[in-house]
Protein backbone atom coordinates (compact mmCIF):
# COMPACT_ATOMS: atom_id res chain seq x y z
CA UNK A 1 0.00 0.00 0.00
CA UNK A 2 1.10 3.25 -1.12
CA UNK A 3 0.91 6.16 1.76
CA UNK A 4 0.68 9.48 1.47
CA UNK A 5 1.78 11.38 4.22
CA UNK A 6 0.53 14.71 5.28
CA UNK A 7 3.06 17.43 6.62
CA UNK A 8 2.21 18.83 10.31
CA UNK A 9 -0.91 20.29 11.10
CA UNK A 10 -2.37 19.80 7.57
CA UNK A 11 -4.92 17.06 8.67
CA UNK A 12 -7.47 19.48 9.98
CA UNK A 13 -9.81 19.83 6.67
CA UNK A 14 -9.58 16.14 6.65
CA UNK A 15 -10.82 15.88 9.86
CA UNK A 16 -14.00 18.04 9.16
CA UNK A 17 -14.60 15.40 6.59
CA UNK A 18 -13.87 17.74 3.62
CA UNK A 19 -12.57 15.79 0.82
CA UNK A 20 -9.94 17.46 -0.91
CA UNK A 21 -5.87 17.07 -0.26
CA UNK A 22 -4.29 20.02 -1.72
CA UNK A 23 -0.50 19.62 -3.33
CA UNK A 24 0.58 22.02 -0.34
CA UNK A 25 -0.34 20.04 2.06
CA UNK A 26 1.70 16.82 1.12
CA UNK A 27 4.97 15.63 2.73
CA UNK A 28 5.86 12.87 0.67
CA UNK A 29 4.42 9.67 -0.91
CA UNK A 30 6.31 6.70 -0.59
CA UNK A 31 5.80 4.60 -3.83
CA UNK A 32 4.87 5.40 -7.44
CA UNK A 33 1.11 5.80 -7.68
CA UNK A 34 -0.70 5.33 -10.42
CA UNK A 35 -3.05 8.12 -11.64
CA UNK A 36 -6.23 7.68 -10.11
CA UNK A 37 -4.98 4.65 -7.54
CA UNK A 38 -6.41 4.27 -3.97
CA UNK A 39 -3.20 5.44 -1.62
CA UNK A 40 -3.52 5.78 2.28
CA UNK A 41 -3.50 9.29 4.17
CA UNK A 42 -1.58 9.47 7.06
CA UNK A 43 -0.46 12.70 9.26
CA UNK A 44 2.62 13.56 9.81
CA UNK A 45 2.67 10.77 13.41
CA UNK A 46 1.80 8.29 10.99
CA UNK A 47 -1.87 7.68 12.32
CA UNK A 48 -4.48 6.61 9.39
CA UNK A 49 -6.77 9.51 8.39
CA UNK A 50 -8.19 8.23 4.86
CA UNK A 51 -8.23 6.29 1.54
CA UNK A 52 -8.04 8.44 -1.24
CA UNK A 53 -7.68 8.88 -4.87
CA UNK A 54 -3.99 9.71 -6.39
CA UNK A 55 -4.08 12.30 -8.76
CA UNK A 56 -0.41 12.94 -9.88
CA UNK A 57 -1.11 16.42 -11.99
CA UNK A 58 -3.42 18.28 -10.10
CA UNK A 59 -3.54 20.60 -7.30
CA UNK A 60 -6.00 18.56 -5.64
CA UNK A 61 -3.68 16.17 -5.30
CA UNK A 62 -5.91 13.26 -3.38
CA UNK A 63 -9.44 13.20 -3.13
CA UNK A 64 -10.81 11.12 -0.26
CA UNK A 65 -12.61 7.87 -1.06
CA UNK A 66 -13.56 6.93 2.71
CA UNK A 67 -12.51 7.63 5.95
CA UNK A 68 -12.48 4.42 7.62
CA UNK A 69 -10.05 2.49 8.44
CA UNK A 70 -11.43 -0.91 7.51
CA UNK A 71 -12.89 0.22 4.19
CA UNK A 72 -11.56 -1.52 1.15
CA UNK A 73 -11.96 0.43 -1.70
CA UNK A 74 -13.30 -2.10 -4.45
CA UNK A 75 -16.46 -3.11 -6.59
CA UNK A 76 -18.63 -3.46 -2.79
CA UNK A 77 -17.63 -0.12 -2.06
CA UNK A 78 -18.88 1.78 -5.10
CA UNK A 79 -21.80 -0.28 -5.15
CA UNK A 80 -22.50 0.62 -1.72
CA UNK A 81 -21.98 4.55 -2.52
CA UNK A 82 -24.26 4.22 -5.76
CA UNK A 83 -26.76 2.82 -4.31
CA UNK A 84 -26.81 5.04 -1.57
CA UNK A 85 -26.91 8.45 -3.92
CA UNK A 86 -29.41 6.31 -5.95
CA UNK A 87 -31.97 6.19 -2.98
CA UNK A 88 -31.70 9.63 -2.07
CA UNK A 89 -33.76 10.06 -5.44
CA UNK A 90 -35.81 6.50 -5.06
CA UNK A 91 -39.29 8.78 -5.72
CA UNK A 92 -37.86 10.29 -9.04
CA UNK A 93 -40.18 8.88 -11.74
CA UNK A 94 -38.36 6.38 -15.11
CA UNK A 95 -39.65 9.13 -17.39
CA UNK A 96 -37.81 11.67 -15.72
CA UNK A 97 -34.65 13.50 -15.83
CA UNK A 98 -32.69 13.24 -12.85
CA UNK A 99 -29.01 13.74 -11.05
CA UNK A 100 -28.53 10.44 -9.94
CA UNK A 101 -24.49 11.10 -8.24
CA UNK A 102 -23.66 14.59 -7.38
CA UNK A 103 -20.15 13.92 -6.71
CA UNK A 104 -18.05 14.87 -3.75
CA UNK A 105 -22.01 16.26 -2.51
CA UNK A 106 -22.71 12.40 -2.69
CA UNK A 107 -19.73 10.91 -1.16
CA UNK A 108 -18.22 10.02 -4.67
CA UNK A 109 -15.35 12.82 -5.57
CA UNK A 110 -15.45 13.40 -9.28
CA UNK A 111 -18.31 11.33 -10.13
CA UNK A 112 -21.68 13.19 -11.74
CA UNK A 113 -24.38 11.07 -12.94
CA UNK A 114 -27.15 11.94 -14.80
CA UNK A 115 -30.09 10.07 -15.79
CA UNK A 116 -32.88 10.76 -18.43
CA UNK A 117 -35.51 8.28 -19.14
CA UNK A 118 -33.55 5.09 -19.79
CA UNK A 119 -30.05 6.62 -20.50
CA UNK A 120 -27.41 7.33 -18.07
CA UNK A 121 -24.66 9.86 -19.27
CA UNK A 122 -22.01 9.47 -16.84
CA UNK A 123 -18.58 12.16 -16.41
CA UNK A 124 -15.66 10.98 -14.82
CA UNK A 125 -14.34 13.99 -14.08
CA UNK A 126 -11.39 13.43 -11.50
CA UNK A 127 -8.29 10.61 -12.04
CA UNK A 128 -9.89 8.40 -8.90
CA UNK A 129 -13.67 8.36 -10.78
CA UNK A 130 -11.38 7.60 -14.04
CA UNK A 131 -9.34 4.75 -12.48
CA UNK A 132 -12.70 3.02 -11.45
CA UNK A 133 -14.31 3.68 -14.99
CA UNK A 134 -15.90 0.67 -16.29
CA UNK A 135 -16.92 -0.65 -12.41
CA UNK A 136 -18.78 2.37 -12.36
CA UNK A 137 -20.43 2.10 -15.11
CA UNK A 138 -21.71 -1.57 -14.80
CA UNK A 139 -22.59 -1.11 -11.41
CA UNK A 140 -24.74 1.77 -12.61
CA UNK A 141 -26.51 0.13 -15.44
CA UNK A 142 -27.27 -2.68 -13.17
CA UNK A 143 -28.79 -0.58 -10.23
CA UNK A 144 -31.09 1.51 -12.28
CA UNK A 145 -31.60 -0.57 -14.97
CA UNK A 146 -30.78 1.80 -17.50
CA UNK A 147 -30.20 0.51 -21.21
CA UNK A 148 -27.46 2.47 -22.56
CA UNK A 149 -24.77 4.36 -20.18
CA UNK A 150 -23.05 7.03 -22.02
CA UNK A 151 -19.88 9.07 -21.26
CA UNK A 152 -19.67 12.98 -21.50
CA UNK A 153 -16.42 13.54 -19.92
CA UNK A 154 -15.28 16.22 -22.58
CA UNK A 155 -14.95 18.98 -20.01
CA UNK A 156 -12.07 21.21 -18.63
CA UNK A 157 -11.33 19.49 -15.19
CA UNK A 158 -10.49 17.24 -16.71
CA UNK A 159 -7.37 18.23 -18.02
CA UNK A 160 -6.32 19.34 -14.37
CA UNK A 161 -6.25 15.89 -13.78
CA UNK A 162 -4.28 15.07 -16.73
CA UNK A 163 -7.27 13.03 -17.92
CA UNK A 164 -8.20 13.44 -21.97
CA UNK A 165 -11.64 14.12 -23.44
CA UNK A 166 -13.82 11.22 -23.89
CA UNK A 167 -17.44 11.36 -24.89
CA UNK A 168 -19.64 8.60 -26.27
CA UNK A 169 -21.80 5.36 -25.83
CA UNK A 170 -19.68 3.14 -22.62
CA UNK A 171 -22.37 -0.16 -23.04
CA UNK A 172 -26.05 -0.57 -24.38
CA UNK A 173 -27.55 0.25 -27.52
CA UNK A 174 -26.38 2.43 -29.73
CA UNK A 175 -29.06 2.96 -31.84
CA UNK A 176 -29.60 6.36 -30.94
CA UNK A 177 -28.29 9.31 -28.88
CA UNK A 178 -31.52 11.25 -28.20
CA UNK A 179 -33.68 10.93 -25.28
CA UNK A 180 -36.69 12.00 -24.14
CA UNK A 181 -38.28 12.92 -20.65
CA UNK A 182 -40.59 14.67 -18.93
CA UNK A 183 -40.33 17.53 -16.05
CA UNK A 184 -42.97 18.25 -14.10
CA UNK A 185 -44.82 17.24 -16.55
CA UNK A 186 -43.34 18.93 -19.65
CA UNK A 187 -41.83 16.80 -22.31
CA UNK A 188 -37.98 17.10 -23.98
CA UNK A 189 -35.33 15.56 -25.47
CA UNK A 190 -32.07 15.59 -25.26
CA UNK A 191 -29.02 14.57 -27.80
CA UNK A 192 -26.80 13.35 -25.03
CA UNK A 193 -23.84 13.35 -27.24
CA UNK A 194 -24.37 16.88 -29.14
CA UNK A 195 -25.88 18.81 -26.33
CA UNK A 196 -24.46 21.02 -23.84
CA UNK A 197 -22.72 19.48 -20.46
CA UNK A 198 -25.15 16.53 -19.55
CA UNK A 199 -27.88 17.49 -22.43
CA UNK A 200 -29.84 19.63 -19.66
CA UNK A 201 -29.39 21.97 -17.10
CA UNK A 202 -31.27 19.64 -14.42
CA UNK A 203 -30.44 21.69 -11.12
CA UNK A 204 -32.99 24.18 -12.47
CA UNK A 205 -36.24 21.62 -12.38
CA UNK A 206 -38.18 23.21 -9.38
CA UNK A 207 -37.03 27.23 -10.22
CA UNK A 208 -38.67 26.25 -13.49
CA UNK A 209 -41.81 25.00 -12.29
CA UNK A 210 -42.04 27.69 -9.77
CA UNK A 211 -42.10 30.40 -12.64
CA UNK A 212 -44.80 28.65 -14.27
CA UNK A 213 -46.88 29.84 -11.32
CA UNK A 214 -46.14 33.25 -12.03
CA UNK A 215 -46.14 33.69 -15.82
CA UNK A 216 -50.19 33.94 -16.09
CA UNK A 217 -50.78 36.57 -18.89
CA UNK A 218 -47.14 38.12 -18.71
CA UNK A 219 -45.11 39.36 -21.98
CA UNK A 220 -42.12 37.67 -20.56
CA UNK A 221 -38.50 37.52 -21.73
CA UNK A 222 -36.21 34.22 -21.16
CA UNK A 223 -32.53 35.23 -20.97
CA UNK A 224 -29.64 32.64 -22.19
CA UNK A 225 -32.93 30.40 -22.82
CA UNK A 226 -31.00 27.22 -24.12
CA UNK A 227 -33.34 24.94 -25.47
CA UNK A 228 -36.02 26.60 -23.80
CA UNK A 229 -36.46 25.12 -19.77
CA UNK A 230 -37.90 28.30 -18.61
CA UNK A 231 -39.85 29.07 -21.96
CA UNK A 232 -41.60 25.64 -21.96
CA UNK A 233 -43.07 26.81 -18.26
CA UNK A 234 -43.69 30.28 -18.77
CA UNK A 235 -46.05 29.01 -21.70
CA UNK A 236 -47.64 26.44 -20.15
CA UNK A 237 -48.26 28.46 -16.61
CA UNK A 238 -50.34 30.93 -19.70
CA UNK A 239 -47.70 33.91 -20.34
CA UNK A 240 -49.01 35.84 -23.00
CA UNK A 241 -45.89 36.07 -25.24
CA UNK A 242 -42.24 34.74 -24.58
CA UNK A 243 -39.34 36.31 -26.35
CA UNK A 244 -36.17 33.92 -25.70
CA UNK A 245 -32.41 34.69 -26.44
CA UNK A 246 -29.63 32.69 -26.40
CA UNK A 247 -26.51 33.11 -28.51
CA UNK A 248 -26.66 28.68 -29.55
CA UNK A 249 -28.52 28.84 -32.67
CA UNK A 250 -28.91 25.33 -32.02
CA UNK A 251 -30.31 25.54 -28.44
CA UNK A 252 -32.93 27.94 -30.16
CA UNK A 253 -33.47 25.12 -32.31
CA UNK A 254 -34.04 22.83 -29.72
CA UNK A 255 -35.69 25.27 -27.86
CA UNK A 256 -38.43 25.50 -30.77
CA UNK A 257 -38.71 22.10 -30.41
CA UNK A 258 -39.46 21.65 -27.18
CA UNK A 259 -42.31 24.28 -27.66
CA UNK A 260 -43.93 22.35 -30.34
CA UNK A 261 -43.52 19.35 -28.17
CA UNK A 262 -45.47 20.26 -25.67
CA UNK A 263 -48.33 21.55 -28.04
CA UNK A 264 -48.18 25.50 -27.52
CA UNK A 265 -48.41 27.83 -29.03
CA UNK A 266 -45.17 28.68 -31.43
CA UNK A 267 -46.71 32.38 -32.78
CA UNK A 268 -46.39 33.89 -29.28
CA UNK A 269 -43.10 32.92 -29.16
CA UNK A 270 -40.02 34.54 -30.31
CA UNK A 271 -36.54 32.90 -30.50
CA UNK A 272 -33.96 35.26 -31.16
CA UNK A 273 -30.33 34.42 -31.74
CA UNK A 274 -28.37 37.59 -29.91
CA UNK A 275 -25.31 38.38 -27.47
CA UNK A 276 -27.73 39.10 -24.51
CA UNK A 277 -25.83 42.18 -22.93
CA UNK A 278 -25.57 43.97 -26.48
CA UNK A 279 -29.72 42.59 -27.06
CA UNK A 280 -30.78 43.77 -23.77
CA UNK A 281 -29.08 47.42 -24.45
CA UNK A 282 -31.01 47.12 -27.80
CA UNK A 283 -34.60 46.48 -26.46
CA UNK A 284 -34.09 49.71 -24.01
CA UNK A 285 -33.23 51.93 -26.78
CA UNK A 286 -36.95 50.62 -28.27
CA UNK A 287 -38.16 51.23 -25.40
CA UNK A 288 -39.67 47.83 -24.74
CA UNK A 289 -40.93 46.52 -21.77
CA UNK A 290 -41.86 43.16 -20.17
CA UNK A 291 -44.09 41.91 -16.92
CA UNK A 292 -41.58 39.18 -16.30
CA UNK A 293 -37.64 39.02 -17.21
CA UNK A 294 -35.62 35.73 -16.41
CA UNK A 295 -31.70 36.31 -16.57
CA UNK A 296 -29.98 32.90 -16.23
CA UNK A 297 -26.74 33.45 -17.63
CA UNK A 298 -23.59 31.16 -17.52
CA UNK A 299 -20.79 30.72 -14.94
CA UNK A 300 -19.23 33.97 -14.86
CA UNK A 301 -16.70 32.93 -12.44
CA UNK A 302 -15.06 30.16 -12.38
CA UNK A 303 -12.63 30.87 -9.39
CA UNK A 304 -12.58 33.92 -6.98
CA UNK A 305 -10.30 35.74 -8.57
CA UNK A 306 -13.11 36.38 -11.12
CA UNK A 307 -15.81 37.43 -8.78
CA UNK A 308 -15.41 41.10 -9.37
CA UNK A 309 -15.29 41.02 -13.40
CA UNK A 310 -18.86 38.06 -12.82
CA UNK A 311 -20.20 40.69 -10.60
CA UNK A 312 -19.99 43.96 -12.84
CA UNK A 313 -21.05 41.47 -15.59
CA UNK A 314 -24.07 40.34 -12.89
CA UNK A 315 -24.53 44.20 -12.26
CA UNK A 316 -24.74 45.10 -16.12
CA UNK A 317 -27.54 42.81 -17.04
CA UNK A 318 -29.69 42.88 -13.84
CA UNK A 319 -29.35 46.35 -14.45
CA UNK A 320 -30.57 46.88 -17.64
CA UNK A 321 -33.44 44.01 -16.96
CA UNK A 322 -34.75 46.41 -13.92
CA UNK A 323 -34.73 49.26 -16.84
CA UNK A 324 -37.35 46.77 -18.94
CA UNK A 325 -39.46 45.70 -16.03
CA UNK A 326 -43.09 47.65 -16.18
CA UNK A 327 -44.34 48.43 -12.71
CA UNK A 328 -45.44 45.87 -10.47
CA UNK A 329 -43.80 43.17 -13.00
CA UNK A 330 -41.05 40.99 -12.19
CA UNK A 331 -36.80 39.29 -12.31
CA UNK A 332 -36.02 35.98 -11.96
CA UNK A 333 -31.87 36.24 -11.76
CA UNK A 334 -30.06 33.58 -11.04
CA UNK A 335 -25.82 32.90 -10.81
CA UNK A 336 -24.86 29.60 -11.14
CA UNK A 337 -21.06 30.94 -9.95
CA UNK A 338 -19.93 28.85 -7.11
CA UNK A 339 -17.57 31.86 -5.83
CA UNK A 340 -20.25 34.37 -5.90
CA UNK A 341 -22.22 33.51 -2.79
CA UNK A 342 -26.01 34.02 -2.03
CA UNK A 343 -25.52 37.24 0.25
CA UNK A 344 -22.95 39.03 -2.48
CA UNK A 345 -25.43 37.67 -5.30
CA UNK A 346 -27.66 39.74 -3.69
CA UNK A 347 -26.07 42.70 -2.74
CA UNK A 348 -25.46 42.64 -6.33
CA UNK A 349 -28.45 42.97 -7.53
CA UNK A 350 -29.80 45.16 -5.31
CA UNK A 351 -27.16 47.51 -6.47
CA UNK A 352 -28.75 47.01 -9.97
CA UNK A 353 -31.77 47.89 -8.75
CA UNK A 354 -30.72 51.22 -6.96
CA UNK A 355 -28.96 52.27 -10.22
CA UNK A 356 -31.79 51.79 -12.13
CA UNK A 357 -33.86 53.82 -10.16
CA UNK A 358 -36.35 51.22 -8.58
CA UNK A 359 -37.50 49.83 -5.60
CA UNK A 360 -37.99 46.38 -5.38
CA UNK A 361 -38.96 43.43 -2.78
CA UNK A 362 -37.74 39.64 -2.86
CA UNK A 363 -40.76 37.73 -3.35
CA UNK A 364 -38.81 34.19 -3.96
CA UNK A 365 -35.34 32.44 -2.65
CA UNK A 366 -34.11 30.14 -5.67
CA UNK A 367 -32.04 27.44 -4.59
CA UNK A 368 -30.16 24.15 -7.25
CA UNK A 369 -32.90 20.95 -7.19
CA UNK A 370 -32.79 18.88 -4.41
CA UNK A 371 -30.90 16.00 -6.70
CA UNK A 372 -28.15 18.61 -6.47
CA UNK A 373 -27.81 17.75 -2.66
CA UNK A 374 -25.45 19.97 -0.86
CA UNK A 375 -22.92 18.55 1.53
CA UNK A 376 -22.46 20.46 5.05
CA UNK A 377 -18.54 19.25 4.87
CA UNK A 378 -18.15 20.43 1.33
CA UNK A 379 -20.36 23.99 0.81
CA UNK A 380 -18.62 23.84 -2.33
CA UNK A 381 -21.55 22.01 -3.56
CA UNK A 382 -23.68 24.86 -3.18
CA UNK A 383 -23.48 26.90 -6.32
CA UNK A 384 -27.12 27.54 -7.83
CA UNK A 385 -28.80 30.84 -6.36
CA UNK A 386 -31.43 32.76 -7.65
CA UNK A 387 -33.73 35.75 -6.41
CA UNK A 388 -37.29 36.50 -7.88
CA UNK A 389 -38.03 40.63 -6.92
CA UNK A 390 -41.05 42.21 -7.80
CA UNK A 391 -40.55 45.92 -8.81
CA UNK A 392 -42.98 48.45 -7.00
N1 LIG B 1 -32.07 28.74 -18.77
C1 LIG B 1 -31.55 27.55 -19.42
C2 LIG B 1 -30.10 27.28 -19.12
C3 LIG B 1 -29.17 28.42 -19.46
S1 LIG B 1 -27.53 27.90 -19.69
C4 LIG B 1 -32.43 26.36 -19.06
O1 LIG B 1 -33.28 26.48 -18.16
O2 LIG B 1 -32.26 25.31 -19.67
C5 LIG B 1 -26.76 29.33 -20.31
C6 LIG B 1 -27.06 29.64 -21.76
O3 LIG B 1 -26.48 30.91 -22.03
C7 LIG B 1 -26.48 28.71 -22.80
O4 LIG B 1 -27.50 28.24 -23.62
C8 LIG B 1 -25.52 29.58 -23.65
O5 LIG B 1 -25.61 29.29 -25.03
C9 LIG B 1 -26.05 30.94 -23.38
N2 LIG B 1 -25.12 32.09 -23.48
C10 LIG B 1 -23.88 32.19 -22.95
N3 LIG B 1 -23.39 33.44 -23.13
C11 LIG B 1 -24.36 34.13 -23.77
C12 LIG B 1 -24.47 35.49 -24.21
N4 LIG B 1 -23.51 36.37 -23.99
N5 LIG B 1 -25.62 35.85 -24.82
C13 LIG B 1 -26.62 34.98 -25.03
N6 LIG B 1 -26.57 33.70 -24.61
C14 LIG B 1 -25.45 33.27 -24.00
Amino acid sequence: MIDLILLPGKEKSLQRFHPWIYSGAVSSVNGQAENGETIRVINSSGDFLAWAAYSHLSKIRARVWSWEREESIDRMFFRDRLASAIALRANTDLSCAVRLVYAEADNIPGLIIDRYGDALVIQFLSAGAEYWRQTIAELAMELTGATRVFERSDIEARRLEGLTDRSGLIMGDNSRSTVEFLENGAKFEVDIIAGQKTGFYLDQSKNRLIMRGYSSGCDALDCFCYTGGFTVNLLMGGAQSVLAVDSSANALAQAQKHVCMNYLDPSIVEFKEADVFRFLRELRDRNRSFDLIILDPPKFAYHTSQIERAARAYKDINLLAFKLLRPGGKLATFSCSGAVDEALFQKIVAGAAVDARVHAQIVEHFHQAQDHPIALAYPESAYLKGLLVKVV
